[in-house]
């Protein structure tokens, strides 16, 4: 197959992208580089795969066939989304836009990488795909969610009006190598802060939730639902729940760190739990996460540490 990946130098993109390799599909990236790095890819490029640089906001070209569109172009992390509320809602309205236009003119399916952020600070819990969320739709995470949401609506509607074979994924909280330690996200940052010795810097009380998933896993779910005919909605993510004060101690236990724990202000509507319900994603795509959080932050930790020690070599 010949596959489109939008934001294919991202830490998502860049590992989906690898996995379609490694599986014998040729693979074009779309990335502005804007939270995406192209060291990610670089495999990739000698491999003789296709990266293209720019913003699919603004403009998508791609010669030749394609048959699968994988749209993944979006500030992912809340301190960045929150810098760029402009460039977020262009993405994921007229970047979704422009790349359900190539599927539709290539007869391509179309992935769309939602995110439980739709769900905004949940009222059911766990969350399966039929609850409809909660969220500001004029609070600071809006640029977010709210472009997410329109994602997933203009997806539907191109399915429904133009036949596109559309699969749409809600994508929880997931981690692994290639996050960028400078995002601001609770992984990111509490593993920097661990391996440097400072402190680990946990918002509010700590008692809010996330639930972790391994990006390997979460990869393998992508494909899945790639591969299939499923519209979804359908969730991806480790049900594995835990506080924040919970994986700051896991955090300490793996990289083996003696720093203290700061508390800092809450950001505002930040979600207060999340779970996925994965019921769907196990009977449609056979799909469940198999990576432990202590072995998943584990291979995180080894990969920065071997970073590290190549930068000192
Ligand atoms: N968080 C934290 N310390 C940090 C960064 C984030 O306690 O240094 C909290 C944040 O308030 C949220 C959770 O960790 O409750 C997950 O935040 P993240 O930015 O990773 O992603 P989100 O799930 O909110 O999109």
């Amino acid at each position: 197959m010949r596959v489109v990946v939008a934001g294919g130098a991202g830490f998502l993109g860049s590992h989906l992208a690898d996995a379609l390799a490694a599986r014998g599909d040729d693979v074009v990236i779309l990335d502005d580089l804007s939270s995406g790095n192209l060291a990610n890819v670089t495999a990739l490029v000698e491999a003789g795969h296709e990266v293209k640089i720019g913003d699919v906001s603004e403009q998508v070209e791609v010669e030749g066939k394609v048959d699968l569109v994988c749209n993944l172009a979006s500030p992912a992390s809340p301190p960045f989304y929150l810098e760029f509320p402009l460039e977020t809602l262009a993405v994921g309205s007229e970047g979704t836009r422009r790349l359900l236009e190539l599927a539709r003119t290539h007869d391509a399916r179309f992935l769309q990488a939602s995110t439980s952020e739709v769900y905004g600070d949940p009222a059911v819990h766990p969350q399966p795909e039929t609850y409809w969320g909660n969220v500001n739709p004029v609070g600071p995470r809006s640029v977010y969610d709210e472009a997410k949401r329109f994602g997933e609506a203009l997806t539907m509607a191109y399915a429904t009006k133009l036949g596109v074979n559309v699969g749409i994924v809600r994508i929880f909280n997931t981690y692994g190598p290639r996050l960028d330690p400078g995002d601001g996200r609770v992984v990111s940052n509490f593993v920097r802060q661990a391996m440097e010795g400072s402190p680990l810097t946990v918002y509010g009380d700590g008692m809010q939730t996330r639930s972790l998933c391994y990006v390997d896993d979460l990869v393998a779910g992508l494909i899945a639902m790639a591969d299939s005919n499923e519209q979804g909605p359908i969730n991806l993510g480790n049900p594995d729940e835990r506080t924040m004060l919970e994986l700051a101690s896991e955090v300490l236990a793996v990289t083996g760190s003696s720093s203290d724990l700061v508390f800092e202000p809450l950001p505002q509507d930040d979600p207060t739990r999340r779970c996925p319900d994965i019921s769907l994603a196990t009977a449609r795509l056979n799909w469940a996460p198999r990576v432990s959080l202590r072995e998943g932050l584990t291979a995180l930790v080894d990969y920065l540490s071997s970073l590290k020690a190549d930068e000192g070599s």
